[in-house]
């Protein structure tokens, strides 16, 4: 419904708006909001429920409120995993990165400040400057949807932006950005330059982590997500590395005790497990690939990709793809510019049961 329709005294900006959110449908084959096709082990759910039992027997009391814990198990993660060393001090959880990105613009953006992305990129980016109350402003990708160096510094001068988000590996198009790239937009941006690496375990050898920047670029913070890679998006945790006094600021606007202790212990307990999701991050990697070699050969166009997704088109109807597909019990996402489609990264069977769907849609 929209909420200027009920009579209530609603927000001006937020007549017309509708919620967010991709369809949740009851259909044997999920491939359209980018999870990781994998459950997390028994292993890791009885640890979890061990856990668990333990935190509810401290439920009377709020939480950690800087879950410092936590946040120093992330920063081994993130260290293991980038090779750039990160005190706890220096990384911030909160629930998913959606939450992590919102805080972001709470203290760097708001009344009279913008943020700059780069279109087309993930949806929620213009919501989060809406809720915030930050000018939203873009600038265009390429056709191939990299972004042109030169366009992009246009934009920072043009704009003067306070936060720039750059989403890398993109979504819905796969698409990393370098590590120049990164480094001349923090250069010449006055404001914040954040990196979206919510897929980045996915990435393909040779596309560096914006991790390896930090150290000696003061305003630049590197988003990351449990939701992709650790196939826990149900358990909401999102976190971002940054300078000590980026981290610092974050900390004015988050709300006190942001975080569950039920979440921050299943978290920890997800981390301890992160050995165990090695291998299904390479199969995934290496199926994306295939994948995208296999459309490729249907004379399909495929972005190159750094994600457990791959778009794909284009279609003169991309929307009667997108049901053929559905009434054959494959659900992936209309999104992106017209005429192209994303199918999520799914185990082995599912990716052959979409193919095969895809085939009988193009015949027709
Ligand atoms: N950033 C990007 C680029 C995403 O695609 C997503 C999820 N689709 C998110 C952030 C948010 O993820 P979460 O809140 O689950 O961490």
């Amino acid at each position: 419904m929209d909420p200027s329709d009920t009579g209530l005294p609603v927000r001006a900006d937020l007549r017309g708006e509708k919620p967010y959110g991709a369809p949740q449908l009851d259909v044997p084959v999920l491939l359209n909001v980018n999870e990781n096709p994998y459950p997390p082990s028994e292993a890791l759910a009885a640890d979890a429920a061990t856990a668990v039992a333990e935190a509810v027997l401290g439920l009377n009391r709020y939480p950690d409120r800087e879950a410092l814990e936590l946040r120093a198990d992330l920063a081994g993660y993130l260290s293991a995993e980038s090779g750039v060393a990160l005190a706890a001090e220096q990384v911030w959880a909160a629930n998913g990165s959606n939450e992590i990105m919102m805080q972001i613009l709470q203290a760097f953006g708001g009344p009279g400040r913008s943020v700059l992305s780069f279109a087309p990129t993930y949806s929620m980016y213009p919501e989060y400057a809406r809720n915030t109350f930050t000018a939203w402003v873009t600038a265009d990708r390429r056709d191939d949807f990299t972004i042109d160096p030169d366009d992009a510094l246009a934009a920072v001068i043009e704009y003067r932006p306070h936060v720039v988000f750059i989403a890398s590996p993109n979504n819905p198009t796969g698409t990393a950005v370098s590590l120049e790239l990164v480094r001349a937009l923090h250069d010449a941006a006055p404001g914040m330059v954040v990196v979206d690496e919510a897929y980045a375990e996915f990435r393909r050898d040779g596309t560096p982590s914006a991790l390896t920047l930090l150290d000696d670029h003061p305003r630049l913070i590197v988003s990351r997500t449990m939701s992709k890679a650790f196939a826990f998006a149900g358990a909401r945790l999102g976190y971002a590395a940054a300078g000590r006094d980026v981290i610092d600021v974050l900390r004015i606007v988050r709300l006190p005790y942001h975080l569950s202790a039920v979440t921050q212990a299943v978290a920890r307990v997800a981390i301890a497990h992160a050995g165990e999701l090695q291998e299904r991050v390479e199969q995934l990697r290496s199926i994306r690939d295939e994948l995208a070699a296999w459309l490729r050969s249907l004379d399909l166009e495929v972005p190159e990709s750094d994600a457990n997704f791959v778009l794909f088109g284009r279609f003169a109807d991309r929307h009667a793809v997108w049901q053929g597909l559905l009434d054959q019990g494959v659900l992936i996402r209309e999104t992106g510019p017209d005429g192209w489609l994303r199918v999520s990264v799914g185990t082995p069977e599912e990716t052959e049961v979409f193919k095969q769907a895809l085939r009988k849609v193009l015949q027709k």
